[in-house]
């Protein structure tokens, strides 16, 4: 029957083989005890072509014995055995069958024309039918990688053999799929076979050697109590091919207790690339792979549901499974999934372990969000992974601006990084490129840039240019500012602290414009001009300490003050007085810049001023450290010709690469325009909360720079830190990053990186509403 029932181009598709074995269960006892010397009873269990039988040995070691088909290929035998034989010294403790010696100490017997083995009897439940729970996923992965790795220095000539499971067959299977009955599904596998046919060049590139290729659930027995599997059986598929085939298996057909196929899948994968880490080739391919997987199968069992009615009928229960999952990864999509496998790739490192370990190394306040704390190994767009595969929704963070892992940006670093990063007292066009493109933005004759290395460090050459320029040393910052880290620095941002550099006298600091909770308020006639009275005040303070105003330091979103709605105006009269005094303006723009602000491509321009030096950093190259001084000929003149200013990193090839990728994917994506209507929606949406959460203050700020200030009580406007903080841990757990900021500690920091989309704000949204229930 078989003969006649080879499926096309000669693969095997059918169940059935031309000799079944017809062994009762009385004839099989008593082989096990004349050739294996197993005494005891025997019952038949279930086998797709040999016979299998359960030889319980009371007080001794039951044993499996197989009375092998008899069309099977006698060096197909051989190949199982000799695998058995090499794992078992190899790794003897992986949970695999071992054979049962003959009497006559060999490992195969001839009874009535059959081949016959037998071997150890492996306890545990079949997987099949029940979903494993998380650990024993990771635990399967595990398993199956000793596995590749036992079998790695096994050779075998008949694994070089064709069977219609190897997806690399699909070509085969292909001109049948339209005997698959379901429309909808035929179109999914054949969507899926001919993505891995186009592949099939990039298979050359993957590491193979014998694998087992059939770990799926129906050859896995577990103990679920112990988490463990206490058997990988058979052995009856085996060929030379992938590695990766292996693992593909077990992530397409393992379902977790709980888990989506994707998050089934990731954990596998986490378990198994703790012993064997993926290649960069092997990721690229696993998803097509998996789908493969899923594919055949349905492909196979279309045939035989024309071909042998009988065979396909063992197929339908996986069929029955498999189909949906293959449709639901297709609905995922291979860039996702990549997204979640790559996450998956651990960072073994537990997060417990890694605190304690970055204590030790780094000191105890070296600050760590969330009392939970974040232990991201993989980002993708505006998400992040943790080791143990939870996706966290990114509301927090503008330094990957573009979004986490930006292909784009990604590339260009690596590329820019095998050519050559040197020197930046050597020409190079990137930086050059970069300049022109960055001054294009600013307005007109704010075109000298000035590179450096970070935000602190472009404030710092800001500050020095000021003083050299104006020949005055007095500052002006809001109270409560921050602009970096370096020592001059740190006298400009007392939002470090008290003690960071005690009030210098060559600083001034003027009142917040803070229309919610400050002296004048919203309904103020005029709180422009009110607060900007104290830019009189405090140039007359400075005078009185022998200072005249260097510059007036501003970061125009507000953020350390608690991401502020300034009143309209207010900037433009303080920067006049500034002016006026013999300052000029430096617009921070570490903050607000690159679009963030929805309104204007810089926070500078959105509220009416041209400054004459623009900062920026953080969001420039999407997490790459480079920072920039934007100014006037005549004022970069002014500091270069007396300074030598170098700056060893400052705009070296690959920092200006980045910048540049990340720019151009800021403006071809009109990332500014989208980050305007998310913002707008988004407010919109919180402000709707605002009125079922008493503990929402005021909503504030533009584009995807939010300000959400959290209240003891909406009439008091009473700020509240302990209950920001309580939202945003609960939010953590839910899986949504935010931060807190403002001179309270009360103001939650809503800034996600710019693609983040409306899609993103209702999960955000949704996740507040239910943190913000008490
Ligand atoms: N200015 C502002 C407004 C900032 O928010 C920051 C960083 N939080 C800086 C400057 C300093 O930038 P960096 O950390 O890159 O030195």
């Amino acid at each position: 029957m078989a003969k006649d029932e080879r499926g096309p181009a000669e693969l095997t598709l059918t169940a059935l083989a031309g000799r079944p074995p017809r062994i009762s269960e009385e004839h099989a006892a008593r082989i096990a005890r004349e050739v294996f010397a197993s005494e005891g009873t025997a019952r038949l269990l279930y086998g797709e072509r040999d016979q299998n039988f359960h030889i319980a040995v009371p007080g001794g070691q039951d044993i499996l014995l197989k009375i092998v088909d008899g069309e099977e290929d006698p060096q197909v035998i051989d190949l199982q055995l000799a695998a058995l034989r090499h794992v078992a010294s190899v790794d003897p403790d992986l949970p695999v069958p071992r054979l049962i010696k003959t009497r006559d100490g060999g490992d195969l017997a001839q009874v009535d024309g059959h081949a016959v083995y037998a071997l150890s009897f492996l306890p545990g439940a079949m997987l099949e039918g029940t979903p494993a729970a998380a650990p024993l996923l990771t635990e399967i992965g595990h398993v199956v990688a000793r596995l590749g790795i036992a079998l790695r220095g096994f050779f075998h000539g008949a694994a070089g053999r064709r069977i219609a499971w190897d997806p690399r067959q699909a070509p085969a299977l292909r001109p049948h799929t339209h005997l698959i009955a379901d429309r909808e599904m035929r179109k999914i596998v054949e969507k899926a076979l001919d993505r891995f046919i186009a592949l099939a060049p990039r298979l050359q590139h993957l590491r193979s050697q014998v694998i087992h290729h059939d770990c799926h659930p129906g050859n896995l027995l577990v103990d679920h109590g112990r988490g463990k599997v206490t058997g990988l059986l058979d052995f009856g598929d085996m060929i030379h091919g992938p590695l990766l085939f292996d693992l593909a298996i077990p992530m397409a057909e393992t379902q977790g207790v709980n888990l989506t196929p994707l998050e089934s899948a990731t954990r596998v994968l986490a378990g198994y690339s703790g012993v064997t880490p993926l290649e960069e080739v092997e990721y690229a391919l696993l998803y097509d792979t998996i789908q493969a997987r899923h594919a055949v199968t349905l492909a196979i069992h279309g045939w035989r549901t024309r071909h042998d009615p009988e065979a396909a009928a063992k197929l339908d229960a996986y069929c029955a499974i498999n189909g949906p999952i293959l449709a639901e990864l297709t609905e995922i999509g291979p860039d996702r999934a990549l997204a979640a496998f790559r996450a998956a790739r651990l960072d073994t490192v537990e997060t417990e372990t890694l605190v304690s370990r970055r204590r030790a190394v780094m000191g105890r306040n070296l600050e760590l969000s969330y009392a939970k704390p974040v232990h991201a190994v993989k980002g993708d767009g505006v998400f992040l992974w943790e080791p143990d595969g939870s996706r966290l929704l990114d509301v927090y963070n503008n330094v990957p601006s573009v979004g986490h892992a930006h292909p784009e940006v990604v590339e260009a670093v690596a590329r820019q990084a095998r050519q050559i990063c040197s020197n930046t007292r050597y020409l190079h066009e990137t930086v050059v490129a970069y300049a022109e493109r960055i001054t294009r933005t600013m307005p007109k004759g704010l075109d000298k840039c000035l590179f450096v290395n970070s935000g602190s460090e472009a404030n710092d050459a800001a500050w020095r240019i000021a003083k050299a320029v104006t020949g005055n040393f007095g500052a002006i910052i809001i109270a409560n500012a921050y602009h970096g880290i370096s020592d001059a620095i740190a006298a400009l941002s007392p939002y470090s602290g008290p003690l960071a550099i005690p009030s210098p006298p060559h600083v001034e600091a003027l009142e917040p414009p803070d229309i919610y909770r400050g002296r004048f308020r919203e309904d103020h006639p005029d709180a422009a001009t009110a607060y900007a009275a104290d830019a009189d005040r405090v140039i007359a303070a400075l005078a009185q300490r022998g200072h005249r105003p260097a510059a007036l330091m501003i970061d125009s979103a507000y953020t350390a003050h608690g991401i502020l709605d300034v009143p309209k105006g207010w900037l433009a009269q303080v920067a006049q007085k500034v002016r006026a005094a013999g300052g000029i303006i430096i617009a921070d723009e570490v903050q607000p810049g690159f679009g963030r602000m929805g309104e204007a491509f810089w926070g500078f321009a959105a509220q009416g001023i041209v400054p004459d030096i623009v900062t920026m950093g953080k969001p420039m190259a999407n997490g790459h450290p480079v920072g920039l001084a934007v100014t006037r000929e005549d004022i970069l003149t002014g500091f270069t010709g007396r300074v030598d200013f170098f700056s060893t990193f400052g705009g070296n090839p690959v920092s200006a690469a980045a910048a540049l990728a990340t720019l151009t994917v800021i403006e071809r994506d009109e990332l500014q325009r989208k980050a305007r209507e998310t913002g707008d929606f988004f407010r919109a949406g919180i402000q709707a909360l605002r009125l079922r959460r008493a503990m929402i203050g005021d909503v504030r700020g533009s584009g995807l720079m939010t300000g959400v200030d959290i209240v003891a009580d909406q009439g008091t406007r009473a700020p509240s830190a302990p209950e920001a903080k309580r939202i945003t841990n609960a939010l953590r757990e839910l899986g949504v990053l935010v931060g807190i900021d403002g001179p309270y500690g009360n103001v939650l920091k809503v800034r996600p990186p710019l693609p983040f989309n409306r899609e993103h704000a209702e999960m955000a949204l949704a996740a507040m509403d239910k943190a913000m229930e008490i």
